[in-house]
């Protein structure tokens, strides 16, 4: 007997196949679920319009499959979710937590200095202008993200102590001023990936997200917006990373085997699914924050 039922989700982005590392993943959330009697969701993370491709989830629901994985219920697209994402939008908007951010990736490169990572932090190029120059350019036309204000989002939650639980980090103390001003709505997009995750996960009621430790440090970005926006925390449970024989993080910038690829050479997905839940030898399982 569990305080609440268990409900976890393995939640891909459809713009290339599935490699071992998301079979891991999905394996672990799979099992979670069952061993406790709770429910498996699927949910395709289709945000971007421009790099989804309905190829891409056919091969994940075939590679789940093959591996022996069931999941509960329909399976939620992401790109039907416009009208949930709005409405959050709208109630951070209303807290006068967003600003219009018009800058170019160029733009902010050229504004930093210093050589930084794919993860640093936006210099808040756009956060002082005012209401005259913002409503300007948008009347212009001239295309824009929306950020989160996060100083404010944070002054605004402080109260309430930003913790969150990982089932092997502990109890985490959230910094989310660490992340700066992260995108919520994109440019070309309907969401960014911290806004749809956190509403989408609440929507679905999941209750624990098992997901790679290179996550670890947006969670931080989640727990403000539930704060913001009055929705449940989950549990959370960050695993290794799958690592290939040269040491580097399974990824598709790293060409890694897909799935797919050992589903159509006649691979057992099943006796996949075992090695990975014993551990397996022969893949090294490495904890990074890449
Ligand atoms: N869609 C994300 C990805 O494929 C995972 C989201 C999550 O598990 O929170 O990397």
């Amino acid at each position: 007997m569990t305080v609440r039922d268990v409900v976890t989700r393995f939640a891909p982005s459809p713009t290339g196949r599935l490699h071992l590392g998301h079979a891991y993943s999905a394996v672990l959330a799979h099992d979670l679920a069952r061993s406790a009697g709770g429910r498996f969701l699927l949910r395709i993370e289709d945000i971007d319009g421009t790099r989804s491709r309905a190829e891409h989830v056919d091969a994940i629901l075939a590679d789940l499959t093959w591996l022996g994985l069931d999941w509960d219920g329909a399976v939620l697209f992401q790109s039907t979710r416009e009208a949930a994402y709005a409405a959050a939008l709208g109630r951070l908007q209303d807290m006068g937590l967003l600003y219009p951010c018009f800058c170019t990736r160029a733009e902010i490169a050229a504004s930093q200095s210093a050589p930084h990572g794919p993860e640093s932090v936006y210099p808040g190029l756009c956060r002082g202008l005012s209401a005259t120059e913002r409503a300007a350019r948008i009347a212009g036309g001239v295309s824009h993200a929306w950020r989160l204000d996060m100083a404010r989002a944070v002054a605004l939650t402080e109260g309430e102590g930003l913790w969150w639980s990982d089932a092997l980090a502990g109890r985490v103390r959230a910094d989310p001023l660490t992340q700066g001003d992260v995108v919520l709505a994109r440019k070309d997009a309907l969401a960014s990936y911290h806004l749809a995750v956190t509403v989408d996960d609440a929507a679905q009621g999941v209750t624990h997200i098992v997901r790679g430790v290179d996550l670890f440090a947006a969670t931080d970005v989640h727990r403000v917006l539930q704060a913001l926006l009055g929705l449940p925390t989950p549990l959370y449970r960050h695993h290794a990373l799958l690592t290939g024989p040269n040491g580097r993080r399974l990824a598709k910038r790293n060409d890694a085997p897909t799935l797919e690829s050992v589903r159509l050479q006649g691979g057992d997905g099943r006796a996949l699914a075992s090695r990975l839940r014993a551990g397996p030898p022969g893949i090294g399982i490495g904890r990074q924050n890449a």
